[in-house]
C-alpha cells in the first residue's frame, strides 16, 4: 500500500510553515544561488520503517517509524524522537531542518535530524513502550551513530527512553556504545547541567539583549509563560540576575504578582503538588491566562508551547523584548508587527538552544570517556551562547535585519559555505 500523509491541520497557522517563511527570507537577504537553495530545502535523507510490536494482549501491533536527516555536511546529524499519535513525515522534515538551523547557529559541529513513532504513549504500558524503542533502534541500526546521527528525547521520550535506545544499540555493535544518543540518565553518560541547559540559555540570551536595549536587569520585571523544565528554569536563573518575575503560568492558570513573585517558593510548591501550580498563593490567578502576554513588562519568556504569539494578540504585547524558551511560539504572520513595534524577540533556534550545546557536550564528554563537573558545563555552555548571540546582533545590524532573520542568515550563511567549500556534486 502506497504511503499515505494525513492531511496538514487547516486554520492555524503552521509553526513549520512559519519556518519556511523565515528561512526563504533569510536565503533572499543573503543572495542565496538558486542550487544550494534547492540542496537546503530538502533532506539528505527520509528514512521510514514498520515496527511489529507484541502488545501486553499478547496481539502484535505495527507502529510507523520515521527518521529524517536533513543535513549532515557539518557533523552528524542530531534531533530527538518524537513519540506522539499525529506525527507525520512532513512535520518531522521540518523539524530535521530546524535542527540544522539551531546547531549552525550556535556554531556546534552538528547537522540537523529528527524521528517519530507514530503511536499514543500515554495509552501504552511501560514494556509496550520498550519493546517499541527497542525495535524502532533496530531498523535504524544503520541510521543511528554517533558519528552519523545522535538521536535526544522530544515530545513523548525522555532519558528512560533513551537509555533502551543506549542499550540496544550497544547490543548489536558488541560493545557499551553511550555517544550514540544523549539526554540519557547520568548514570549512563548524561551531562551535568542539561536540566537546567534550556532555561540557562534563556537566561544568558535574555541578558546580552538586555545589554543591547540598555535594560538594567535590577529594575527590570519579566513575565514566563509556562513552568516545566524551560520556564521555571529561565524563571529561576533570571531572578538570581536581579529580575522580578511578575508573572509565571503553566496549564492551570497565569499567576501575577507586581511586587514579585518568589521563584524558589513557585517551584516548591510546583514540585509538592503533582507537578502543577494550581492553587499557588504567592501571586493572584489571572481570569484569563493569555493576559499574562500582554502585561506591562520589560521581557516576556513565551516558554510553553508553539503559536501563542499570532496576529490575534501581538497588537497587545507591551514587553520590549520576547525571549523565546518554546519551539515557535510566535507565528511567521506575527513577526512583522513585533518589528514595527520595535520589540527584540530573541529567536528561539537561538534562546533555546542551550538545551542541544549540553547535549553536544554530552557527546563530547562520551567520547572523551571523562566527566565535566557542572561548573565546567555551565561555564562553557554560557560562552557558546553569548558569541552565538553576539554573532546574530552583529548580523542583524550588518543586513538590517530582525534577529530571527539574523539568525536564519548566520545559520544558512554557515551551512551554505561548507557546502560550498566542500563541492562534490
Ligand atoms: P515541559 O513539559 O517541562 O513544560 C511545559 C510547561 O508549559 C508546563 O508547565 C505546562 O503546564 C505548560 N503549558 C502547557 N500548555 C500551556 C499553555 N497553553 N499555557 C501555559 N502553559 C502551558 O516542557 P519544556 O521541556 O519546558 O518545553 C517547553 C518548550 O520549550 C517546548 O516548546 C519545547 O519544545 C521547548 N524546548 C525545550 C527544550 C528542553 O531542553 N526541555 C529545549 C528546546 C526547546
Amino acid at each position: 500500500m502506497a504511503y499515505i500523509e494525513p492531511a496538514p491541520i487547516k486554520d492555524k497557522e503552521n509553526p513549520l510553515e512559519s519556518m519556511m517563511e523565515r528561512f526563504n527570507l533569510a536565503a533572499e537577504k543573503l543572495g542565496l544561488s538558486d542550487e544550494v537553495y534547492n540542496v537546503l530545502k530538502n533532506p539528505a535523507k527520509q528514512v521510514i520503517v514498520s515496527i511489529p510490536v507484541t502488545m501486553d494482549s499478547g496481539k502484535i501491533q505495527v507502529f510507523e517509524g520515521i527518521r529524517v536527516v536533513h543535513s549532515n555536511i557539518l557533523g552528524p546529524a542530531k534531533g530527538g524522537i518524537r513519540f506522539a499519535p499525529d506525527v507525520h513525515l512532513d512535520e518531522v522534515k521540518a523539524l530535521a531542518a530546524w535542527m540544522t538551523w539551531k546547531c549552525a547557529v550556535v556554531d556546534i559541529p552538528y547537522g540537523g535530524g529528527k524521528g517519530g513513532v507514530r503511536c499514543n504513549p500515554r495509552e501504552m504500558s511501560a514494556g509496550e513502550i520498550e519493546r517499541l524503542m527497542r525495535g524502532y533502534t533496530k531498523a535504524m541500526l544503520d541510521v543511528f551513530g554517533p558519528d552519523k546521527d545522535i538521536p535526544a528525547p522530544d515530545m513523548g521520550t525522555g532519558p528512560r527512553e533513551m537509555a533502551w535506545l543506549m542499550d540496544e544499540y550497544s547490543r548489536a555493535k558488541g560493545t557499551t556504545i553511550n555517544a550514540v544518543v544523549t539526554g540519557k540518565p547520568l548514570v549512563l553518560g548524561g551531562s551535568l547541567g542539561r536540566t537546567e541547559a534550556t532555561g540557562r540559555g534563556v537566561m544568558v540570551t535574555a541578558l546580552a539583549a538586555m545589554q543591547k536595549l540598555k535594560i538594567n536587569p535590577f529594575q527590570a520585571t519579566c513575565a514566563v509563560q509556562g513552568f516545566g523544565n524551560v520556564g521555571s528554569w529561565a524563571a529561576q536563573l533570571l531572578e538570581e540576575r536581579g529580575l522580578k518575575i511578575v508573572a509565571i503560568s503553566d496549564i492551570s492558570g497565569a499567576y501575577h504578582n507586581e511586587n514579585g513573585i518568589n521563584i524558589q517558593e513557585a517551584i516548591s510548591y510546583r514540585d509538592g503538588n503533582k507537578g502543577t501550580l494550581e492553587g499557588f498563593d504567592g501571586a493572584e490567578k489571572l481570569s484569563d491566562p493569555m493576559e499574562l502576554l500582554e502585561l506591562d513588562v520589560d521581557v516576556l519568556v513565551p516558554a510553553a508551547v508553539e503559536d501563542v504569539i499570532t496576529v490575534k494578540n501581538v497588537d497587545k504585547i507591551k514587553a520590549k523584548l520576547i525571549v523565546e524558551g518554546a519551539n515557535g511560539p510566535t507565528s511567521a504572520k506575527a513577526d512583522a508587527i513585533i518589528n514595527e513595534k520595535g520589540i527584540m524577540a530573541v529567536p528561539d533556534i537561538l534562546a533555546n538552544a542551550g538545551g542541544v550545546t549540553v547535549s553536544y557536550f554530552e557527546w563530547v564528554q562520551n567520547r572523551l570517556g571523562y566527566k565535566w563537573t557542572a561548573e565546567r558545563v555551565n561555564r562553557r555552555s554560557d560562552r557558546i551562547l553569548k558569541d552565538a548571540f553576539d554573532h546574530v546582533y552583529e548580523a542583524s545590524q550588518k543586513y538590517s535585519v530582525p534577529m530571527r532573520i539574523a539568525a536564519y542568515i548566520v545559520a544558512i550563511d554557515k551551512v551554505a559555505k561548507t557546502y560550498t567549500f566542500r563541492g562534490g556534486f
